[in-house]
């Protein structure tokens, strides 16, 4: 056989952003052999007549630190045409992690990215198949997977593997920030694709307190940042006061390294603070720095609950709760004193958080079904009480498990635009894995591709397919994919772009210890192919999860042959 692999009859959008055109692929091992007219006979053949082959997806913002371990398919990603992504995202990685402190990255992922812990410690088991950063990636590898993966080391778990507890209290000792330097070191040597890490205040992690890599001084970022150079790497940062545009901007001209940040969302901190922040990456471009923001297409939402009420733990008169077991937190939101002070808060707080939490919508409220899919402000005003005095209430009636979904940014689409068309950012924050049962945004290429090309026609198909291959690999110095082009290794979509979309959420109990997470369709996606391999048809997994699967994991960015 000529190939192992034939696509015939499509059009080919191949990543670059140029402009489709008819012909076929021919695929064998692993390998695009052939562009074009393909003559030859081949084993397999998929007529892609009326659709477009494309790249496969590269999500640089994903979550699968740990259900990477129990989830070979990693789900649901390879469902939206997705067949690349990044782990250990904002410094939140698994390893290095002792084994007496398991219980503190658990405790952290928990807190920070809404994981479920009874999930998490199922799926991982008792004893954890490693503790260094280089013996998580040979699990990972040994374990197989779907689609490639890519890993970040992330500060979170090194400092907390040097320094202990106190990893969340003080700024690290010389000697300390030394041992740390070499973790990251050793890390990059084994494979990692960068560093990562997180000053965001919305950080709050076990025992609500910061998560480590906030308190980190500058001099321990710059001792970290200085082991990227030279190596192609990147380094991912949630911003936060103290660690944003100067700073990157000094990292990124000392070391000469991409600093890509998350995230640039539409009216976050103001209805405009975006644009301010556009304007300053222009500049920093201009200059050429490779400082890139993440930008998502979709509206931010997050359901969630008040036992865990992640959007206002930002919020320092939500302090006592992050610290409080559920008893305790039951208390709290019934006690007057706490109302008064949130209420106040609530006065004083920046009004796009004020406006966010009163346009949420109510949700799985049992007690009183009939303020379902209604919002907060529209309620209270009715009953004629303060939107958290309501929120408090129909919280407490239901055992905390009144769900709110509250629009946190992004959600103004004119705004969006100007995100999304701009050409220094990149597409992320899809945040897939993390927040399982407050949102889903896994589905963000199936979403752009729906929302933004065919229905608003902001975006052409071709520029659109080039936003979720080819441009994040490039910021995330991923080598090897991204283009359709002979010689690369074969990730490759069959999409109709007529119908593509993503399903709406809903709600499944499929994670380890029964636990729940949002989860969307996918329609529209033909097939997807991983390294020459199909993994899917027409929204069907064609292969077994417990067999040979077809991902690599890609050390420095690039599979290993
Ligand atoms: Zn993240």
């Amino acid at each position: 056989m000529d190939y192992d692999l034939k696509i015939t009859g499509g059009t080919l959008v191949d990543g670059t952003g140029n402009p489709g055109y008819r012909g076929d692929i021919g695929i064998k091992d692993g390998i695009i052999t052939a562009l074009g007219e393909v003559v030859g006979n081949a084993s397999q053949t998929i007529n892609a007549t009326g659709k477009a082959v494309t790249p496969g997806f590269v999500d640089i913002h994903t979550h699968y630190d740990a259900q990477v371990i129990w989830d070979r398919m990693l789900s649901i990603s390879p469902w939206h045409g997705v067949t690349t992504v990044v782990l250990g995202n904002c410094g939140f990685g698994v390893a290095p992690t002792r084994p007496h402190q398991r219980d503190l990255i658990v405790g952290t992922l928990e807190k920070v990215e809404g994981m479920s812990p009874a999930a998490l410690n199922a799926g991982l088991g008792d004893d954890w198949p490693f503790e260094t950063f280089p013996e998580y990636l040979d699990t990972i590898e040994n374990l197989g997977t779907a689609i490639n993966v890519g890993v970040l080391v992330g500060h979170t778990p090194i400092r907390l593997y040097v320094m202990g507890e106190e990893a969340t209290e003080r700024e690290a000792s010389d000697d300390e920030i030394e041992q740390m330097r070499k973790i990251v070191d050793e890390a990059m040597d084994a494979g990692a694709l960068g560093f990562a890490t997180s000053k965001s205040p919305t950080h709050v992690g076990f025992k609500g307190r910061p998560v480590p890599s906030r308190v980190a001084s500058l001099s321990e970022f710059d001792a970290l940042s200085s082991t990227l150079e030279g190596r192609g790497a990147v380094m991912q940062v949630t911003a936060g006061k103290g660690f944003w545009f100067d700073e990157y901007a000094e990292l990124s001209k000392k070391y000469g390294i991409t600093i890509s940040w998350t995230a640039m969302l539409a009216g976050m901190a103001s209805p405009d603070s975006h644009l301010a922040q556009q304007k300053r990456s222009a500049e920093l471009a201009d200059e050429g720095l490779p400082i890139v923001p993440q930008v998502t297409p979709r509206p931010l939402c997050f359901e969630f609950q008040f036992k865990e009420p992640f959007p206002f733990e930002a919020l320092s008169v939500f302090k006592p709760i992050s610290r409080a077991d559920f008893d305790g937190k039951k208390q709290l939101y019934a006690n007057p004193e706490f109302r008064r002070a949130v209420m106040d808060k609530m006065d004083t707080v920046r009004p796009s958080f004020r406006t966010a939490w009163e346009n949420s919508i109510i949700n799985s409220c049992d007690s009183q079904p009939e303020y379902n899919e209604r919002t907060v402000s529209e309620v209270a005003e009715e009953l004629g009480v303060h939107t958290m005095e309501l929120g408090f209430d129909l919280a407490l009636a239901n055992n905390l498990e009144t769900r709110f979904r509250m629009p946190v940014a992004n959600a103004d689409e004119t705004e969006v635009e100007k995100l999304i068309t701009d050409k220094n950012t990149v597409i992320g924050l899809s945040d897939a894995g993390a927040h399982a049962s407050q949102l889903c945004d896994a589905c963000l290429p199936t979403y752009l591709l729906a929302r933004w090309v065919r229905e608003k026609q902001v975006i052409s198909f071709e520029e659109a397919i080039r936003m979720l291959s080819s441009r994040p690999a490039e910021v995330f110095g991923i080598k090897d994919r991204g283009l359709l082009q002979v010689g690369r290794p074969a990730d490759v979509l069959v999409i109709d772009p007529e119908t593509v979309n993503c399903g709406r959420l809903d709600r499944v109990f499929d994670l380890p210890a029964g636990e729940d997470r949002l989860i969307s369709q996918a329609i529209g996606m033909e097939a997807v192919i991983v390294n020459g391999t199909i993994l899917r048809t027409r929204g069907e997994d064609q292969l077994d999860p417990n067999g040979p699967l077809p991902g690599a994991l890609l050390r420095n960015g690039q599979a290993q042959s």
